[in-house]
């Protein structure tokens, strides 16, 4: 290796090394076909550690029949063992979409000219988030374009403190993450003391030549900007960040090899590495093809994926969107992901209304368009609990306490409690007849998965107090 490449670098080019993903990408394709190899990865793998980003890259690559099978359980098993069948909820809500990037796969860039350009006041944003809250929704991922101007920092934070003090019925939303540009150490201390939950960026790409392209204007143009953005993030004092990568824009390896290089990043400068990774595919949008891209994925692959980041990174949450359609999410679900959204709307103000055809400012198609309630009685016949917890963030178990919750695994004794919890309160207060129902016996079947007796017996009382009206109960 005579090329800089050194995860503690504070410079995104040494961090991120392109040469060190090209040597990656040839050590995998010469061993894809390595079963010794593969195997002992899969063996190392199997103590739960996680595996390095050009470790992770041969088994993304491996070809043998077998192997490949043996992945695939492996991801499973991890996925079992770290959040058992707890699956959180969330959804995302737009404040505005006025933009002053030139993103060519996103039709919030600055040249579209016929897109609704619309921006919610704080009265607006009260009637978004009690739609939501009458969704049931605790959990919120506010969205906003990059513009100085119409959507500043400060009307980002005046919005955070909208939302939160919105109590309506017994609804509120009790952890806020934001995902906005990239922005300064001061900023994102600001977003700190707002109480946000996690502060989420794509990378979009993390291939350099490709981003300065596909981001041809605007601040977002500046690579080194934007892939340092969680460093200063975490300098801001933000302890849970979220990563993610567009998938179609770039090759599916290289973004691979690069994301779990921005993992293993983090890990080495800060200790403590991302609290969720997030796998949007660019789908169609107002004047956005996505066949003109020529690196999209196919649902094979994107399991695939999905499993070998389950592997690399068994500690770090894993989010799939409405982007994707129930099937896909289904079988996603199996391999890794931990959290996804229901009832989504990614247009600004769509909660409240639906959008006139000459009035649209969505910024993609959904494809899983099914109801919030819908979502939750589907997870739940394929027997998984939906959650509605927040309680991590609001006892301060974030960053690296967060992650020795997970460590000693006494996330059974803790998630699974506040995931039946606010499971109850969500049948209770929000649910269908027949979501009730299914419900009602998932609980009474997960309660005897509580290890501990003494807990147990809390949440059986927590649970009668939730029937007779009380409401919040966390561990
Ligand atoms: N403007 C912020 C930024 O620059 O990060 C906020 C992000 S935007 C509201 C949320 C994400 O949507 C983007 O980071 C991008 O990955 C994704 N996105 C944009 N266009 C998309 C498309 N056509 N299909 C799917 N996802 C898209």
């Amino acid at each position: 290796m005579n090329f800089m490449y050194d995860p503690k670098s504070m410079k995104a080019e040494e961090f991120i090394s392109h040469e060190e993903i090209l040597e990656s990408l040839a050590y995998a394709d010469q061993n894809k076909n390595n079963a010794e190899l593969i195997g002992q990865l899969l063996e190392k793998a199997r103590q739960y550690k996680g595996l390095s980003h050009r470790e992770a890259l041969l088994l993304l690559d491996c070809e043998l029949p077998d192997k490949n099978a043996e992945i695939f359980a492996l991801a499973e098993q991890i996925k079992k063992e770290f959040y058992g069948s707890r699956i959180v909820m969330f959804a995302p809500l737009y404040l505005s979409n006025y933009c002053v990037n030139g993103c060519v796969y996103c039709p919030y860039h600055a040249k579209n000219k016929h897109i609704a350009r619309k921006k919610l006041t704080q009265e607006e944003i009260v009637r978004e988030v009690t739609a939501l809250q009458d969704m049931g929704h605790k959990r919120l991922a506010i969205e906003a374009g990059e513009d100085p101007v119409n959507n500043p920092i400060e009307y980002i934070l005046e919005s955070i403190k909208t939302i939160y003090s919105i109590k309506h019925k017994n609804g509120a939303i009790r952890r806020v993450n934001v995902n906005i540009a990239a922005t300064t150490v001061e900023n994102y201390r600001k977003l700190k003391e707002a109480g946000i939950g996690t502060y989420i960026l794509f990378q979009e790409t993390y291939h350099k030549e490709s981003y300065e392209k596909l981001h041809p204007t605007g601040p977002k143009h500046n690579y080194a900007w934007h892939t340092e953005a969680m460093d200063r993030a975490m300098e801001g004092g933000i302890d849970d960040v979220g990563l993610g990568v567009l998938f179609g824009l770039e090759r599916y390896r290289y973004e691979f090899a690069g994301l779990l290089m921005h993992a293993e990043h983090l890990e080495a400068v800060h200790g403590v590495g991302p609290h969720t990774i997030s796998v949007p595919r660019i789908k169609h949008a107002d004047d956005i093809d996505p066949s003109a891209f020529d690196n999209g994925i196919d649902d094979e692959i994107f399991a695939k994926l999905v499993a070998c980041i389950r592997i690399a990174v068994p500690y770090t949450g894993m989010i799939i969107s409405t982007r994707e359609s129930p099937a896909c999410r289904e079988r996603v679900l199996r391999y890794g992901i931990s959290q996804i959204s229901g009832g989504s709307r990614t247009s600004v103000g769509g909660y409240v209304a639906p959008e006139e055809d000459d009035q649209k400012s969505e910024q993609f198609d959904v494809s899983d368009k099914r109801t919030l309630d819908e979502v939750v009685c589907w997870l739940m016949k394929l027997g998984y609990i939906p959650s509605f917890c927040t309680a991590c963030y609001r006892e301060g178990r974030t960053g690296d306490r967060f992650m020795a919750l997970c460590k000693n695994m006494q996330i059974h004794n803790c998630c699974l409690p506040n995931a039946l919890m606010t499971l109850k309160e969500y049948l209770i207060d929000y649910a269908s007849p027949e979501t009730r129902k299914v419900g009602e016996q998932l609980i009474e079947k997960e309660l005897t998965h509580i290890p501990n007796e003494k807990v147990r017996g809390l949440v059986i009382d927590n649970l009668k107090s939730i029937e007779l009206g009380k409401r919040d109960f966390r561990f």
